[in-house]
């Protein structure tokens, strides 16, 4: 049996939200919330499906999250698309 300390979240956006505990058996994805709105929130803040794709869009339009990081919020967004899963698709050409 391989031992698994818990399948981490591989994305790097999983540093700005919190993962929840499962709380339903039927539930079949973890969710999280996004740690900048908790901070303003508390138990107000939004649930989200803990997908890379899901949070950055959550973080990209989240006010708290951008007066939290102000520029870095962008590198941040920015800097998410370069690790695993997703290849970039855009492909610029560069003429010369
Ligand atoms: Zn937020």
């Amino acid at each position: 049996m391989p031992r698994n300390t818990g399948g981490r979240p591989r994305h790097i956006l999983s540093t700005y939200v919190t993962i929840l505990n499962k709380t339903e058996a039927g539930d079949k994805e973890r969710q999280c919330v996004c740690k900048s709105c908790v901070e303003v929130l508390k138990d107000d803040a939004k649930l989200i499906v803990n997908r890379k794709e899901r949070i950055r869009k959550h973080l990209a339009s989240c006010e708290h999250f951008l007066v939290k990081y102000g520029e870095a919020a962008e590198e941040i967004l920015g800097n998410c698309d370069i690790d695993d899963e997703m290849p970039p698709t855009k492909h610029r050409r560069i003429d010369g």
